[in-house]
């Protein structure tokens, strides 16, 4: 957490306020997002700048600015942006406060502190981690053929093929557990034991969910919040994630949770085959 659809939800309303903002001052409440950059050095290359557009690229941020470097924000579990048309005050989970000359404000805070921010100089995308990224399932750039082939080629589980990121960019625990459900397969199968029409269903369902997701604005559990600071309603759909012992809603049978890929893993036993 956050996933695709959440990231995505707080890149759309990032993007419906901050292209033209001018940074004014950046303060650094915490410096334990930054990673590889000096603070100062790192509040010294951005005041002044001013941001050109935001970008998603599987589950990371890029705040693109117009003299051609990047801020790339990855949330891990609990980090939230959350932009004002005013001034923000520091809480105690606070780590960054990009104040804007326009008096606008916003707060990157993280409760567990596993969030990352990092200052790309142009052109380097290409060596991040953003370039060992798989096509993000959304686009063109994932079709069929290659689900397939990479189905083919792993003998890993099929949640351990869908929750890798060098294969489809942007999934996480409670999408794979949903989309396998929709699917009717066991998460712990062999990707390669996959039939055809299971293969053909997965594909459809992959997008199916993540779609459903991003226009539900994502799923709130407990600490994720959108660019305004509101939860997302897509944890009102789910089917297994988070309900185990419940029963199944298409079949009546209670929800197991059991461990695969090491996360914790929720599926119908009667439905999941
Ligand atoms: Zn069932």
């Amino acid at each position: 957490m956050p996933e695709l659809p959440e990231v995505e939800t707080i890149r759309r309303g990032l993007e419906e306020v901050l292209p033209g903002l001018v940074f004014a001052v950046v303060e650094i409440i915490s410096p334990g997002p930054l990673k590889d950059l000096p603070t100062d050095q790192f509040a010294g290359s951005i005041v002044g700048e001013k941001v050109l557009g935001i970008e998603r690229r599987g589950k990371y941020l890029l705040l693109n600015l117009v003299d051609g470097c990047s801020i790339l924000i990855h949330l891990r579990m609990t980090g939230r942006l959350v932009f004002s048309r005013h001034q923000q005050q520091a809480d105690r989970h606070t780590c960054l406060l990009f104040h804007f000359t326009d008096g606008s404000c916003l707060s990157f805070s993280d409760i567990r502190k596993f969030g990352t921010v990092t200052l790309l100089t142009a052109g380097a995308k290409s060596n991040t981690a953003l370039s060992m990224l798989g096509p993000e399932p959304l686009s063109g750039d994932f079709n069929f053929p290659y689900l397939d082939r990479e189905l083919e080629k792993r003998v890993v589980s099929v949640k351990a093929l869908l929750l890798n990121q060098r294969v489809i960019a942007g999934l996480g625990n409670i999408y794979v557990d949903e989309i396998l459900h929709r699917a009717a397969i066991r998460p712990e199968r062999r990707a390669r034991s996959l039939d055809r029409k299971e293969r053909l269903a997965l594909f459809r369902i992959i997008r199916e969910v993540l779609e459903e997701a991003v226009n539900c604005r994502g799923t709130t559990m407990s600490d994720y919040r959108d660019a305004t600071g509101s939860a997302g309603t897509f944890q009102g759909k789910l089917l297994v994630y988070g309900r185990m012992d419940r029963p199944c809603f298409r079949c009546g049978t209670a929800i197991c949770r059991s461990r695969v890929a090491g996360r914790g893993t929720h599926f119908c036993p009667e439905c999941q085959k």
